[in-house]
C-alpha cells in the first residue's frame, strides 16, 4: 500500500527556533526528517503514521562539526560524507568513519545523518557501536532548553529512546582521548555494500607493560539495542592476552548478548560470530604490542 502525497504537510522554516516550537506546539504530529533514508522508507511503504514532517536539513546549527581542545561536537544532521571526509573524525575517530564508510552507498552517504541513526534506532545501526566505545554524550534540544545525555542512556529498549516527542537531536561530542588505541571494526553481512548487518563490532583497546590497561567493546545487531560488553571489558582488563584467555572471552561474550533469529540471521550465528570478531579484535590488540 503505497503512501498518498496529498495526505502530507511538509514544511522547511530553516530555522531552529521555528522547528523546536512547532514540535512543542503538536510533539505527536510533527515528525522531524533530516536525510529522509529511513522516514522514506516507511513513507513509500504506506507506514508512516505522522503527516506532518518538518524539514531539519537546512537548519545550520545542526549541520557543524566543531572541533574544540578535548572534544569533537558533530552536528546531528551531518551526513556520512561529512564524516567520512573530516580529517580529525578520520584520524582520532576511525571506528565511526568506518561505519560511515560501510553504511549504505554513497547516494545513502550524502543524505544519511548521524542524528537519524540514533533517533531511528535500530539495533543493527552501524554508527551506534562506535558512539558507545567513544564515550559519546548526546546533547538534546526543545524550547524547554538543552540537556546532556551520556549516549549510553539514550537507548532505553527495542526502538525505545530517551528522547522526547518534543526534542531534537542537536550534536553528539565525543572525547578526543582515544588516539593512541587500537582499534578495530568490523561488518558481517550479507555482502560488502548496501547489507544490514547480521552483527557489528567497534572495539578499542591499549596495553601496558603486557596487559590489557583499557578495552572497549561494543556490538550492533545482537540485542534489542546496540550493546556495550561491560562484563567482558571488566574480565579482560588488566590481563595478558594469551591463549588461555580466549576460550573464558567467547563464553563472556555469549553470555552478554542477547542475539534473536530473524530474516538475516539466526541467534546462533551471530552468537558464534560475535565472539569471534572480539577473539579477531584481541588477536590484533595482542599483535599490536608485539610490533610496539
Ligand atoms: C538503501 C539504504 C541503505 C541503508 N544502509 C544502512 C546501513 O548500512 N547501515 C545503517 O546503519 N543504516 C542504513 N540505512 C538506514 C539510514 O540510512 C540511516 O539510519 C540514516 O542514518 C538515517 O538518517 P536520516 O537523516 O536519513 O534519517 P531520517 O530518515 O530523516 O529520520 C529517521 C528518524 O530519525 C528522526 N530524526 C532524524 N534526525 C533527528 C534529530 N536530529 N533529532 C531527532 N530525531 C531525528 C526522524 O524523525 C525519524 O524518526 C540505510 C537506508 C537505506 C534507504
Amino acid at each position: 500500500m503505497r503512501a498518498d502525497p496529498a495526505e502530507f504537510r511538509l514544511v522547511s522554516p530553516g530555522d531552529l527556533q521555528v522547528v523546536l516550537s512547532l514540535l512543542a506546539s503538536e510533539p505527536t504530529e510533527w515528525l522531524p526528517i533530516a536525510g529522509g533514508t529511513d522516514l522514506m522508507v516507511l513513507y513509500s511503504a504506506g507506514k508512516l503514521p505522522n503527516r506532518k514532517l518538518v524539514n531539519i536539513w537546512n537548519i545550520p546549527e545542526l549541520r557543524q562539526i566543531e572541533v574544540f581542545p578535548d572534544t569533537i561536537r558533530i552536528g546531528a544532521a551531518c551526513t556520512y560524507t561529512a564524516l567520512r571526509g573530516h580529517d580529525v573524525v578520520s584520524r582520532e575517530f576511525p571506528l565511526l568513519a568506518a561505519a560511515a564508510s560501510w553504511t549504505g552507498g554513497i547516494a545513502n552517504q550524502n543524505r544519511g545523518t548521524l542524528g537519524g541513526n540514533i533517533a531511528n534506532a535500530s539495533p543493527a545501526a552501524d554508527s551506534l557501536p562506535a558512539l558507545l566505545v567513544y564515550d559519546a554524550d548526546v546533547t538534546l534540544i526543545s524550547v524547554r532548553g538543552n540537556r546532556r545525555l551520556v549516549y549510553r542512556d539514550f537507548h532505553q529498549g527495542y526502538k525505545q529512546t530517551a528522547l522526547a516527542a518534543d526534542e531534537l537531536i542537536r550534536d553528539i561530542s565525543l572525547p578526543r582521548r582515544f588516539s593512541g588505541y587500537v582499534s578495530h571494526a568490523r561488518k558481517v553481512g550479507a555482502r560488502n555494500a548496501q547489507a544490514i548487518s547480521k552483527v557489528c563490532l567497534a572495539a578499542l583497546g591499549i596495553i601496558a607493560n603486557g596487559t590489557i590497561r583499557d578495552v572497549r567493546l561494543a556490538l550492533g545487531s545482537v540485542a534489542p539495542i546496540p550493546l556495550r560488553l561491560n562484563e567482558t571489558e571488566r574480565s579482560l582488563t588488566g590481563k595478558k592476552i594469551e591463549p588461555s584467555l580466549i576460550g573464558a572471552v567467547r563464553q563472556s561474550v555469549v553470555g552478554e548478548i542477547r542475539p534473536i533469529d530473524d530474516i538475516r540471521s539466526t541467534a546462533r550465528y551471530r552468537a558464534a560470530v560475535a565472539a569471534n570478531l572480539v577473539v579477531e579484535f584481541l588477536e590484533k590488540l595482542a599483535a599490536e604490542r608485539t610490533r610496539a
